[in-house]
């Protein structure tokens, strides 16, 4: 099928379903079978794959997965689109509709995940799906937020979500999509990113207070460590004076968007050892 071909089906489509794409609802939906051929590529789906994809819209990305597939879960919050998806995806019997909020519901364990996600639950959405079983995602998402997913320490976009996200998995972009490839068109470009669960990088103590220093540093990105700690530990109500940080000197005179992940666990592994000796 052609670009423009797609592009035809989606609007008649809408139209005939009488459809007003809703931009809170992140509707935008998928017209570039380019942009759908590499989505099913890079997810590498065999018909031995179970796959889930959220935010299924008008059905498109769903089919063809479904022509792959061993099974297709879909899950989607508007009840309109979801009458759309019962009635378009009736002539494939490996694919099973989920009607409702992906943030409240349960996802099924499935061997990949593979959407064109709503972009205003970008981060909830990707702690979920991080914590939900599966091999391997093949997601879009805002160019930007892709960014902040893959990003170096010390880059612009590093933070809190980097550093969340790489704990549980590899995040890679693979490639920019024009903002084009999607009807009605979102204001910014896309990102095709894959992630793949992987084990800790190192080993965090205790993983709330790992998050919790994380939470902290990156309040404050341009600070120095140190200063940062100072407040979490008065929050803490711990006596800065009575630690033993010599071992973290070099580490906290960093400013925190410059320590890489491996480091922040240093500060946290540290600190709860420090307690547990005093
Ligand atoms: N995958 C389709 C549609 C992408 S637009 C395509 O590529 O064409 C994002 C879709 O997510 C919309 O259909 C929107 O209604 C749906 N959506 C938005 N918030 C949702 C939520 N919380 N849970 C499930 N679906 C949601």
């Amino acid at each position: 099928m052609t670009k423009n071909n797609l592009f035809l089906k989606t609007l008649k489509l809408l139209k005939e379903s009488n459809i007003k794409p809703s931009k809170k609802r992140g509707q935008h939906f998928i017209v570039s079978s380019d942009l759908l051929e590499k989505e099913i590529k890079y997810s590498e789906v065999q018909s031995t794959d179970t796959v889930l994809e959220i935010g299924a819209g008008l059905g498109t990305l769903t089919s063809a997965l479904a022509e792959k597939a061993k099974k297709v879960y879909a899950i989607e919050k508007d009840q309109k689109l979801f009458r759309v998806l019962e009635d378009k995806l009736s002539c494939f019997n490996n694919v099973e509709l989920i009607y409702g909020d992906a943030l409240k519901l349960e996802f099924p364990s499935v061997q990949k995940i593979v959407s064109n996600i709503p972009y205003s639950i970008s981060s909830p959405l990707t702690f979920k799906i991080l914590s939900a079983k599966f091999q391997k995602a093949v997601l879009i998402y805002q160019l930007e937020f892709a960014e902040r997913l893959t990003a170096k320490p010390g880059t612009k976009n590093y933070g809190r979500l980097t550093v969340g996200v790489y704990y549980k998995a590899e995040a890679k972009l693979l490639e920019r999509v024009p903002r084009t490839a999607f009807y009605p068109p979102p204001r910014v470009d896309s990102a095709i990113v894959m992630l793949k669960p992987k084990p800790p990088p190192f080993r965090a103590l205790d993983e709330a207070v790992f998050f919790e220093i994380v939470r902290f540093l990156f309040m404050h990105p341009n600070k120095k460590a140190k200063h940062s700690l100072k407040y979490y530990l008065e929050e803490k109500k711990k006596d800065l004076r009575l630690l033993n940080l010599n071992s973290l000197s070099e580490v906290l005179e960093k400013r925190a968007r410059n320590l890489t992940p491996s480091e922040i666990n240093m500060i946290a592994n540290t600190l709860l050892m420090e307690y547990r000796n005093r």
